[in-house]
């Protein structure tokens, strides 16, 4: 029996929507949360428990990432500077064709999880070549992942045609289902990318095995007009034709989408996958967030890859989704913090299927958490918590992370793994990428 009595000095637990808890208790057994209640009770309640105080901490749901490239770290700054397409064609597409393997997924992967744990993330929705190698690297780690079976219409090092890329995918997901932490999406790169046979398998496979879909959707005005050119209509048009626009969808970036569009996805109940830094970095565009959610459209927010970001921190994405809203719009009322918040939890744990095990602080789901650490002089003084999870903490506030109830980070140090390690691991690679 593995039992523990947190004791923070606040706790927001996202559900209810809004609101900060003080003088309140978590208590938690066997990775499940047991009971949420006044701080006396549990004491006395709880009395013979192992504790944990946590005396200027804010405790919240662990943030999720609904979209990266975990093994793209060993990219962080390969290639800065550049438009999506020139980007990926001149300089991520070779390098990836050389270097791509098994080692260079788990390590890269391994990397992107420290990143994450360090800032608060507890899950992530993987797309890369290699998905075992992440799953393995996230396993070892002991972070909670959901992995795409993805596909593309190139050859890799990992699969020769899109159908090779889904039965690996699929194999991988049938040897490693069993695994409470691990989840799997069907992860098709791209309109551009995909053929018309291969989204239709991948829509029979999504309906028949309740799988979701994640896919980059209008991330660049390009490639909506290329789109219109090789298929006489908007690539979303088209997913919808092949049966994929439907409450397992999560797209992708969803930059360049018209009112019709976001009726459709509003309808069709799919989900947004929101990328603020990424879209910036290579210039795509910013998305329009703040219809989606008057549309009432779900959307999470992600991080992508290092090599298009360059951090996977969550905290940070999230202050930049709500401060581009409110540019963006002209309205300062655009996604509050609370919003964001859930943007980062609750709705990506909708978006994944996953809302009933993680996403907010209530008993009978698992203990993802992490603890944010307001004593420091940047948080000084807090007249809002939600406001200061937003607007100005950063990654050096988490001080504890916990995913399924163990303990991966104590006091801003990784439990699991030495950080050492990952950035020798990480000059390696880097060596060999580019001598
Ligand atoms: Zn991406």
């Amino acid at each position: 029996m593995n039992e523990v009595l947190l004791l923070p000095r606040w706790i927001v637990p996202v559900r209810p929507h809004g609101v900060t808890l003080t003088d309140h208790a978590l208590a938690v057994r066997d990775g499940e949360i047991v009971a949420l209640l006044p701080k006396a009770e549990a004491l006395r309640e709880y009395s013979l428990w192992p504790s944990i105080d946590l005396p200027d901490h804010v405790l919240i749901p662990g943030l999720i990432n609904l979209h990266t490239h975990s093994a793209m770290s060993l990219m962080r700054g390969l290639a800065d500077d550049q438009p999506l397409m020139k980007w990926l064609s001149e300089h991520i597409w070779p390098a990836e064709s050389v270097h791509v393997s098994p080692e260079f997924v788990r390590d890269g992967a391994q990397l992107a999880c420290a990143d994450m744990l360090k800032s608060g993330t507890t899950c992530f929705n993987d797309m890369y070549f290699f998905p075992e190698a992440t799953a393995e690297a996230a396993l070892s780690m002991r972070m909670r992942a959901c992995i795409a079976m993805m596909a593309i219409e190139f050859p890799s090092a990992y699969a020769k045609s899109a159908d090779e890329y889904l039965e690996k995918g699929l194999a991988t997901r049938d040897s490693l289902r069993h695994e409470p932490l691990l989840n799997f999406t069907f992860g098709p790169h791209a309109p551009y990318t995909i053929s018309d046979r291969t989204f239709e398998r991948i829509a029979r496979l999504s309906a028949d095995l309740d799988v979701p879909v994640h896919i980059h959707i209008h991330e660049t005005a390009g490639e909506v007009a290329d789109g219109v050119k090789a298929h006489g209509r908007r690539p979303l048009a088209r997913l919808n034709d092949l049966g994929l626009v439907n409450s397992r969808l999560i797209s992708v970036h969803s930059v360049h989408f018209s009112a019709t569009e976001i009726e459709l996805m509003a309808r069709q109940g799919a989900h947004v996958a929101h990328c603020p830094a990424s879209n910036l970095k290579l210039a795509s565009g910013i998305a329009p967030i703040s219809e989606l959610s008057r549309a009432a459209v779900n959307v999470g927010i992600g991080t992508d890859g290092a090599a298009s970001n360059n951090r996977l921190d969550m905290l940070a994405e999230m202050r930049l989704a709500a401060l581009l809203a409110k540019g963006a719009s002209g309205d300062a009322s655009a996604v509050p913090a609370a919003d964001a918040l859930a943007m980062a939890t609750i709705n990506a744990a909708t978006a994944l299927g996953l809302s009933d095990r993680i996403g907010s602080i209530e008993p009978g789901k698992r203990a993802d958490l992490a603890a944010l650490d307001f004593s420091r002089a940047e948080t000084a003084p807090c007249f809002d918590v939600i406001s200061h999870l937003v607007y100005a903490a950063a990654s050096e506030n988490v001080s504890h992370v916990w995913v399924d109830g163990e303990l991966l980070l104590a006091d801003r140090v990784l439990t699991r793994v030495s950080e050492q390690a990952l950035i020798a691991k990480a000059q390696e690679w880097k060596a060999r990428i580019q001598p």
